[in-house]
């Protein structure tokens, strides 16, 4: 079945709500992002009742936001629901280790073509799908698969316009919910597995402030699972089917994790810091000169830090510092390459050089 509306579109193998409730989330972003006015339809209480706030917190979240008016009509209660519980599906650390807490509650996974696989990356996608339908078969869940353009980078609605309203960071959450009303027939609850912990959180598209608001009288929108990396690891290393099957890395659409990118990486570190010598869904070994060649931002050197207090060896240990250091001290991280280190002692220069007129 699929359902559109003025160029948005979402495709699933099953019966679709029939009103346009899948549309709101992403409309409402859109307007805040372009500040133009949102005609939003008919939508049904607490919702009705939330828009505004969910209006406040984008404004102050998106840059350039704005908090433009919101037309819509309240839709009467409707509070029968099915009885199914739905959790979002990618294969990663976040989303196994919500499946493992909830595996007594949760009837179906919930895999989106579109969202951070492209559309156009077909071949890629079905590798991805066929490690997911494994943990479906795994935990005895039912696979739904999703395709659509909600992702804005895929829509034939905004691509025309030179530049879409806001960056994917800032409302994939709003995406999720939207396929979470157009699923409205098959479930009651819907589990959003967070990216962040408690204590990294941050504005993002996706938090334990705004997804709850997205839900109606008869769907729950839950976001779900606010501890530390480290500690979700830590539950999912008794799982060997889950540690083969793991899909974390958004670098590489050749295989499912690239094994050098930051996230493979940081993961892999989290896994030797439990004991866990080498992972089989990591095609490269985890050395220091790898970790230290790391270029870390401003966000994710937080979700690095954890890992100065874990029991990695003292070599990975010292190749994390020297990575969250390259990043404090504003250098190119240390590869070892002549041309690399002679950057950084430009940039060394260049910083010393700054201090030194601020302080005089
Ligand atoms: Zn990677």
């Amino acid at each position: 079945m699929k359902v559109s509306d003025r160029g948005l579109w979402i495709e699933s193998p099953i019966p679709m709500a029939d009103s346009l409730l899948w549309t709101v989330p992403l409309r409402l972003v859109e307007a805040v992002a372009t500040g133009r006015p949102a005609e939003l339809g008919t939508v049904p209480p607490p919702l009705a009742d939330r828009l505004p706030e969910i209006r406040d917190i984008y404004a102050a979240w998106i840059k350039g936001g704005s908090a433009v008016p919101l037309i819509y009509n309240r839709a009467p209660s409707a509070p029968d629901a099915p009885q199914g519980v739905s959790l979002f599906f990618s294969g990663g650390v976040d989303s196994y280790h919500s499946l493992v807490k909830h595996r007594d509650e949760i009837d179906q996974l919930i895999l989106v073509h579109g969202f951070d696989i492209p559309l156009t990356e077909t071949v890629f996608f079905s590798t991805a799908e066929s490690l997911v339908r494994r943990a479906a078969q795994t935990f005895g869940k039912r696979l739904i698969v999703v395709r659509t353009n909600l992702h804005w980078d895929e829509s034939t609605a905004f691509t025309g316009q030179g530049r879409t309203p806001c960056p994917w960071v800032m409302y994939y959450g709003a995406a999720m919910a939207g396929v979470a009303h157009a699923l409205a027939p098959i479930h009651r609850k819907v589990y959003f597995a967070s990216t962040y912990a408690y204590g990294e959180l941050r504005p993002a598209g996706s938090h334990p402030l705004l997804d709850p608001l997205w839900s109606t009288d008869s769907l729950a929108i839950v976001h779900d699972g606010g501890e530390r990396r480290i500690d979700k690891l830590r539950d999912l290393i008794v799982y060997p089917d889950i540690l083969a099957n793991l899909r974390v890395c958004w670098q590489s659409f050749a295989r499912p994790n690239c094994g050098r990118c930051e996230k493979c990486v940081r993961t892999m570190l989290g896994l030797r810091a439990l004991g866990v010598e080498s992972c089989p869904a990591f095609p490269t070994p985890l050395t220091p000169d790898l970790v230290r060649s790391q270029a870390l931002d401003a966000i994710v050197v937080m979700l690095w830090r954890e890992l100065l207090d874990s029991d990695l060896p003292a070599g990975l240990k010292n190749a994390v510092r020297a990575a969250i250091g390259s990043c404090e001290a504003g250098l190119p991280p240390r590869t070892g390459k002549p041309r690399q280190e002679l950057r950084r002692l430009y940039y060394a220069s260049r910083n010393a050089a700054r201090a030194l007129r601020a302080a005089f």
